[in-house]
C-alpha cells in the first residue's frame, strides 16, 4: 500500500507460467483423473520433475500451470483438472475453455444463486450483486486469453491419442505415477469414492460398473460432496446400486480425504479417487494408490488392480456406451420447479432484493 500511495502504482511480482498443452481425444477407458495423472507422467518423462524427495525437482512448484486443448470440458470437469494443480505445488491454474461452457455453468449458477435467496441464506444482498455480475457478463461473455507472444518457463505437450490406458499415482505420492499396466494385480483392501475431484458423473459410472456383481471384494465407501449430488443419485438408482454391493454410504463433504473424520483400516492398501495419498492421511500406515472413479468401482469389485485388458473390457461394456446417461451435470437452471424449492422467502421480497442491487 505504500507504494500505491507515494508512486500511484503496486508493484506485484507474478509467477512465471508453465504451459500444459494437450491434442488428440481422449481414448476409450481413458478418463479425466488418467489426464490429470498424465501431466506429471510426461513432465517425468521430459525430465521436469522427479519422484524422490531429495534433490526433487519440480517445473510447477511456485508457478501457474495454465492448461489449453480441452475447450469443450463442462466446468464440472475442468475442475479435476484444476483442481489438481496443487498437487504439483502450483500457485495457480487457468484453464481454457469455451464462452459456450462457461455461459453454461453462469446460467446454472445465476439459478442456484437465486434459489439460495428464497432459502433465506445470507446475505442476500451480496447473493444478489453476484447474480447481476454473472448476468452482466452472460450478456456481454468476454474470456481471458494468454498472449500469442506469452513466454513459459516451460510448455510440456500431452497427446490424448497415445494414452492408451489409465495412469494411477502410486503409494504414497501424488508424483508416484505409473501406468495400470505396471501396477495391475496389487491388492486392495479398501476403496474410497469421494472428495471435491469427483461429480456427479463418476458415481453414476462407478455404480454402472457395479450393478448386478454381487458384493463388493474390497470395503467401498462412497461419499458424494454435496447433498444434491446425493438427492440426485438416490432418486435415480445409483444409491440402490450402491448398497446392494455392500459399500458404505457417507455424509455428503470430505469423509476419509479430510484424513480427521473417517479412517481406513490401519495398514490396508487403499485405492482412492481424492486428491493427495500423503503418508497417513488417509489412515495409519495406509498405502494409497489414486486414480479415477472408474478404476475404483474395478478395484472394489475385484479387491485387486484390474489388468489394462481387464479394465478396457469392463470400461467398454458398462461405461462407454451410457456415457451421455453417465456423464450429466446439475444444471440448475434447467431442473423444473428449482427456484421455489426449499422457499421461505416470498418471490415478491426475492425480486425488490435483487433489484435494489
Ligand atoms: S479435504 Fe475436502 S476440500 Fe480438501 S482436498 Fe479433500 S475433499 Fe477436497
Amino acid at each position: 500500500m505504500a507504494f500505491a500511495a507515494a508512486i500511484g502504482a503496486m508493484p506485484l511480482d507474478m509467477p512465471e507460467s508453465v504451459l500444459v498443452k494437450f491434442t488428440g481425444s481422449l481414448q476409450p477407458g481413458v478418463t479425466l483423473r488418467d489426464v490429470v495423472n498424465a501431466i506429471p507422467y510426461v513432465a517425468i518423462q521430459q525430465g521436469l520433475l522427479t519422484v524422490a524427495k531429495e534433490g526433487k525437482k519440480n517445473v510447477f512448484n511456485g508457478r501457474i500451470m495454465e492448461i489449453e486443448g480441452l475447450p469443450d470440458l463442462k466446468l464440472e470437469q475442468a475442475f479435476e483438472l484444476t483442481d489438481a494443480t496443487a498437487e504439483r505445488s502450483c500457485a495457480g491454474s487457468t484453464i481454457k475453455l469455451s464462452v459456450d461452457t462457461v455461459s453454461e455453468y453462469l446460467r446454472s449458477n445465476v439459478a442456484l444463486l437465486k434459489n439460495m435467496i428464497a432459502r433465506g441464506y445470507g446475505d442476500a444482498r451480496t447473493l444478489a450483486r453476484r447474480i447481476r455480475a454473472m448476468e452482466a457478463w452472460l450478456a456481454d461473455p468476454q474470456l481471458l486469453e494468454a498472449d500469442a507472444d506469452a513466454d513459459y518457463a516451460a510448455v510440456i505437450e500431452i497427446d490424448l491419442d497415445a494414452i492408451t490406458e489409465p495412469i494411477v499415482a502410486c503409494p504414497n505420492d501424488p508424483d508416484n505415477v505409473k501406468t495400470l499396466s505396471e501396477v495391475a494385480g496389487d491388492r486392495i483392501d479398501e476403496v474410497f469414492i469421494g472428495s471435491c475431484m469427483t461429480n456427479i458423473g463418476h458415481y453414476r459410472a462407478a455404480a454402472n460398473v457395479l450393478k448386478g456383481q454381487g458384493e463388493n471384494a474390497a470395503r467401498l465407501w462412497v461419499c458424494p460432496p454435496t447433498r444434491m449430488d446425493e438427492e440426485k443419485l438416490k432418486e435415480e438408482g445409483y444409491y440402490a446400486i450402491f448398497e446392494a454391493a455392500g459399500s458404505r454410504m457417507e455424509m455428503p463433504g470430505c469423509s476419509l480425504c479430510m484424513g480427521n473424520q473417517a479412517r481406513v483400516e490401519d495398514n490396508t492398501t487403499v485405492f482412492s479417487t481424492s486428491t493427495r495419498n500423503f503418508n497417513n492421511r488417509l489412515g495409519n500406515g495406509a498405502q494409497v494408490y489414486l486414480g479415477s472413479a472408474e478404476l475404483a468401482a474395478v478395484c472394489a469389485q475385484l479387491g485387486r488392480i484390474p489388468s489394462k485388458e481387464e479394465y478396457l473390457a469392463i470400461a467398454a461394456e458398462k461405461i462407454d456406451p451410457y456415457g451421455d446417461e453417465l456423464y450429466r451435470y446439475l444444471n440448475f437452471d434447467q431442473i423444473e420447479g428449482f427456484e421455489d424449492s426449499g422457499r421461505v422467502v416470498s418471490v415478491e421480497e426475492e425480486a425488490r432484493v435483487l433489484a435494489e442491487v
